[in-house]
């Protein structure tokens, strides 16, 4: 063996992974395609459940996320031009969510790992991986050979993992969703204190933040949308338009755009989670529209029931863990893609079909109006415990 773990990815995923495993004494390696400038770079979510904060201050990865994440208690729904506001903690036992970028949650990751001296390859692609007999090809041309008692493969939705289970063991559920978001990053001060979920005639939009100069909005727009067709000018219009409040009141900052891409918005669940010694982890196994918030949280949640699993197989030589791993963690899956579908039906111009336009209205209206409608919200948002899916 040349390692206990063989980790394929160094996203969220596989560098949580990592670190919950080292601070267990389990050897691991993490093999990671790009370099750590890329992977520390890389624009993506930027909201934290309870129980992702949580892990990670427990184990001794959140002094920065403590002192620059925003926490945040509720989130303002919008629609027919006012607005509504959700008080996720006041709903979901004091549990609250934390704004703070998922790179910063890569950066901190990889300080951790390389002071504690673990092995991190960037650059070093997998090319193929042996299910069956734990074994890792990978960098140029599949030159080297790693030997593990477990791969996990934590190398996303576009990795070579999930293709190394024979097609015939596994079950792919999907759905494409008929629109994309279209996202800015801007140095502008946020223009309200809490997130901003907008239902418009002209479709969804979205006001987020990253700390106090900076804003995250996204928009929706078809699938097949030209970023090129989006000057900034055009961009903020379409945002000013579609969260605009009907007594006028509210105007979104505007500010110089410096980053800004279209995501495809899709459900899609791989099962089972596990063939032989490959597991799989995150977005290598799922992927859910980002009107939840939960793609990352996912990604973590999932290793945290694994982490478990391998402490346990290491230790006493106990399987259960591992025997159980993908049925504990699709539970939670499947709560997270139907919350995570559902309020993108609820939000989203659909069709463009009056009827279905009236039913959003209408449960849009019963979610701010009804104690118990809300708490679904709020719990699911925040993020349900461990232990209760
Ligand atoms: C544009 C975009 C915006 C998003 N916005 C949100 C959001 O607002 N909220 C939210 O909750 N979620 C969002 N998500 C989803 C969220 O970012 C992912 O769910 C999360 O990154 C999953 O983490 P992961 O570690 O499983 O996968 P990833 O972060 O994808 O990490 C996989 C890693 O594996 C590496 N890799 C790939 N192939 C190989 C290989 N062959 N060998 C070695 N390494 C490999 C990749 O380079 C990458 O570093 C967004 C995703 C995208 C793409």
């Amino acid at each position: 063996m040349d390692t206990q773990v063989g980790i394929v990815g160094a996203g969220p995923a596989g560098l949580l992974l990592a670190h919950l495993l080292g601070r267990e004494g389990i050897d691991c390696v993490v093999l990671e395609a790009r370099s750590r400038e890329y992977v520390e770079h890389r624009v993506r979510a930027g909201v934290l459940e309870q129980g992702t904060v949580d892990v990670l201050t427990r184990t001794g990865v959140a002094d920065r996320l403590q002192r620059e994440g925003m926490v945040h208690r509720g989130i303002e729904l919008r629609f027919g031009g006012e607005g509504h506001r959700v008080a996720l903690s006041d709903l979901a036992g004091g549990r609250a969510i934390t704004v703070y970028g998922q790179q910063e949650v890569v950066k901190d990751l990889i300080a951790a790992r390389l002071d504690a001296g673990g092995p991190l390859e960037f650059e070093a692609p997998a090319t193929e991986i042996d299910a069956e007999r734990g074994v890792v090809r990978y960098g140029d041309g599949g030159s080297d050979e790693l030997r593990c008692a477990i791969v996990a493969g934590c190398d996303g939705f576009h990795g070579v993992a999930r293709a190394a289970v024979p097609a015939d063991a596994l079950t792919v559920y999907e759905r494409e969703y008929p629109f994309a978001w279209l996202g800015i990053l801007a140095r502008a001060a946020p223009s309200s204190e809490e997130l901003i979920y907008t239902h418009h005639e002209r479709g969804f939009a979205l006001h987020s933040m990253r700390s106090a100069d900076v804003t995250r909005n996204y928009r929706q727009v078809a699938p097949g949308e030209d970023i090129e067709a989006w000057p900034d000018e055009r961009i903020w219009e379409e945002l000013q338009t579609r969260m605009a409040l009907a007594d006028g009141s509210f105007a979104l900052n505007e500010g110089e755009v410096f980053e800004k891409g279209i995501a495809p918005m899709r459900s899609f669940v791989a099962e089972p989670m596990r063939h032989g010694r490959l597991v799989l982890a995150g977005d290598a196994a799922h992927i859910v529209p980002a009107t939840g918030a939960k793609g990352l949280n996912l990604a973590v949640a999932d290793v945290r029931v694994l982490a478990r699993a391998l402490s346990a197989y290491f230790a006493h030589g106990d399987e259960s863990g591992l025997d159980t791993y993908s049925e504990r963690c699709l539970r939670r899956v499947w709560r997270v893609q139907h919350f995570s579908w559902w309020m993108t039906a609820m939000l989203h111009r659909l069709t463009g079909d009056a009827f279905e336009a009236r039913l959003q209205r209408s449960q849009l209206d019963y979610v701010v109006r009804s104690r118990a409608a809300a708490t679904t919200l709020a719990e699911n948002y925040v993020g349900l415990e461990l232990e209760d899916v």
